[in-house]
């Protein structure tokens, strides 16, 4: 798996796109999360193999690129479906948001855009990938995301405070991609970099990415080493737009 982080920021952090993440696995693209911001960002790195898209949860930065990436693949004279997997029920609320922004565009693309959404807990296999999901904490529905192939797994929170069914996802990760929106426990539906690195502490993460940090708490982010740090052996990343990683 490559992984390029097309976007780390949060909802109006204008230095950085909203965060989204691209996974390359076996020659196709997944798209892992979109904001108004991050389908720029994905038309610019991607190579145009995007076959699906994860959505975390239904708040703007994290689906509202959704219409963007539509209307350019209607452009291309796109014919292959993409698929919109999310734990979910989101094909209404999407549905809608694309027909706002273009109206008749859904009756015009020649290709199919396929729901499909993911019961909690219940591993759907797809695309040589497994897709598990885990509710998480947030001001909505909203599921963190654990992919798995050959060996080689990643967890995407999306937005909110891990839950334990969450954690049980996370456990034995490769790489944890992470929200932290501030630094120390402010808020009950987002989580923070404390929280992030008792977790790191408690699952012995191997690798902990940390996006989705609220911009004031980005300008002082040497506070950090106050904190109870990860072990030793958690590689930390705080990601930037553009940053690539392999599994
Ligand atoms: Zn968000
Ligand atoms: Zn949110």
């Amino acid at each position: 798996m490559i992984i390029t982080f097309i976007g780390t920021g949060e909802a109006g952090d204008h230095r950085r796109r909203n965060t989204s993440v691209l996974i390359e696995y076996q020659g196709r693209e997944h798209l892992l999360d979109c904001g108004f911001s991050s389908a720029m960002g994905y038309l610019k790195n991607g190579k145009g193999l995007l076959i699906s898209i994860w959505v975390s949860h239904l708040h703007g930065d994290h689906f509202f690129g959704i219409p963007q990436l539509i209307v350019s693949f209607y452009i291309e004279k796109r014919q292959e479906p993409l698929h919109i997997l999310s734990g979910a029920d989101c094909r209404q609320t999407i549905t809608a948001a694309i027909e706002l922004a273009y109206p008749g565009l859904l009756e015009k693309i020649e290709f199919a855009i396929i729901f499909v959404q993911l019961e909690p807990l219940h591993p759907l296999h797809r695309f040589g990938l497994d897709w598990h999901c885990a509710m998480v904490r947030h001001s909505q529905p909203a599921f963190g995301l654990r992919l798995q192939a050959h060996g080689e797994s990643l967890y995407y929170s999306g937005d909110g405070k891990t839950t334990a069914e969450a954690a049980r996802l996370i456990d034995g990760c490769d790489i944890v991609i992470h929200e932290a929106f501030s630094l120390t426990p402010l808020k009950p539906t987002h989580s923070s970099i404390e929280e992030c690195f008792a977790l790191a502490r408690e699952l012995e993460l191997s690798v902990l990415v940390l996006v989705h940090i609220n911009r004031e708490t980005r300008k002082n982010l040497e506070q950090m080493k106050r904190l109870k740090q990860p072990p030793s052996t958690t590689r930390l990343l705080i990601a930037d737009d553009g940053d690539r990683l392999r599994l």
